[in-house]
């Protein structure tokens, strides 16, 4: 067991545990009795396997990026999350907590989604499952991302708005709980990342660990060697970069590089960066760093990236950045989209806004890169969803 995981108590460090209403501790209780064992069994290995790879395309690429490698004075390998089925990695962890329910005899699957990504991969799972679906989503949400919510309707999944607050990715969550409280029996919630009450962000970063896990021979069979120096991933809520650091975070010689969204700037007040600019709360069940007033109300966070778009993170990333085996950078809107024209034209491959803030790491660590270091960068998802805004601060003369 790593010294790094979560403990008995579902804390790592201090942060974490599961801060639920009264009504929410039998559910949250019942999947923490049975979820390791679900896990670890043959027969689910197996099928989440061979979904893995029948369904979702996997493994999937890792790519020795030869161009950026020569613009950045290393070794720079891309893995290629964007070549997943529905263009990210949020699949890996949909299919495999809709397995979950289904061992758990749950027949009915709720979700909540701001920008859209989640519910369109949870639609998905539970199209190919046969699990009814029902998608909470802030009816501002509904009208900024009406594509996902058309893909979720398609996929035969249910759109419901929540009305209350501002009527974004909160005011879902809320009634996504409220649901949950009603439904005990026969309904999972599927959380879409590495978030919420224990034991959510292990069962989330276990799902999303074949990340890593494929990354670690695939970068001895590209290079003979065990290790990369670096692992580099974007981090919202943290489920792809808990993922692509799973199998590495007890091999110290490896930095691990997390990089949030500093929207605007760390000090525009316009952020999402909740390590670098948040402070200790509780926020969806656990105990992290998150965006707030000093009064404690949660603030509206921002980045031009839908997917980091979130006031907290996840408590694995809070503990490791605290106790240093996980580095966080910062990346703002326009770092963000240099690195993405600088992907896409020297590689050929548009990335997510999300993964762009991974990409501007490199040019922030170039300094400290030696020509013999080897780099990997999780492309966390592809840029299709994204056109709108690349066109329009990009090549305006399109739009
Ligand atoms: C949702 C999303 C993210 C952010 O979520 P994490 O849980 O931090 O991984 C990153 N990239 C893409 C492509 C996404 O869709």
């Amino acid at each position: 067991m790593s010294k790094y995981q979560v403990n008995e108590k579902g804390l790592y460090g201090r942060f974490g545990g599961a801060y639920v209403p009264e009504m929410l501790y039998p559910n949250v209780e019942n999947l923490k009795a049975v979820y390791l064992d679900i896990i670890n069994s043959e027969e689910f290995q197996k099928e989440f396997k061979r979904l893995m790879v029948d369904y979702v395309g996997r493994p999937t690429p890792l790519f020795y990026a030869s161009k950026l490698s020569k613009i950045f004075g290393a070794n720079i390998y891309l893995k290629r999350e964007d070549l997943a089925h529905t263009g990210a990695h949020k699949i890996n962890n949909a299919i495999g907590q809709a397995l979950i329910a289904i061992k758990m005899g749950k027949n009915r699957i709720i979700a909540e989604t701001g920008a859209g990504q989640h519910g369109v991969a949870t639609a998905t799972a539970c199209a190919l499952l046969g699990l009814k679906c029902r998608v909470y989503m802030g009816e501002v949400d509904i009208k900024r991302q009406a594509p996902n919510v058309a893909r979720m309707r398609m996929l035969g999944a249910e759109v419901v708005p929540a009305l209350s607050g501002n009527r974004t990715l909160k005011d879902a969550t809320n009634e996504a709980l409220r649901d949950w409280i009603s439904n005990p029996d026969d309904t999972f919630y599927i959380i879409g990342s590495a978030v919420g009450p224990h034991p959510y962000p292990d069962m989330v970063a276990r799902l999303q660990s074949i990340i890593s896990e494929e990354m670690k021979w695939q970068f001895t069979e590209h290079t003979g060697k065990a290790l990369p120096d670096y692992v580099v991933a974007c981090i919202g809520g943290g489920s792809n970069a808990a993922g692509s650091f799973y199998n590495f975070v007890d091999e110290e010689s490896v930095k691990l590089i997390a990089v949030e969204a500093a929207g605007l700037g760390l000090d525009s007040g316009e952020t999402a960066a909740s390590m670098a600019r948040g402070t200790e709360g509780i926020i969806h069940g656990s105990r992290t760093m998150l965006m707030q007033t000093d009064d404690g109300q949660i603030t509206e966070p921002y980045s031009i990236s839908a997917g980091l778009d979130y006031p907290g993170v996840g408590p694995w990333h809070s503990y490791l950045n605290e106790i240093g085996r996980e580095t966080v950078l910062a990346a703002t809107d326009q770092q963000a989209l240099e690195a993405a024209s600088l992907l896409t034209r020297e590689e050929g491959i548009i990335p997510a806004l999300e993964s762009a803030h991974a990409l501007a790491a490199l040019p922030m660590l170039k300094d400290k890169f030696k020509p013999t270091d080897n780099v990997i960068v999780t492309i966390s998802g592809r840029g299709d969803k994204d056109m709108a805004t690349y066109i329009h601060r990009l090549m305006p003369e399109c739009e």
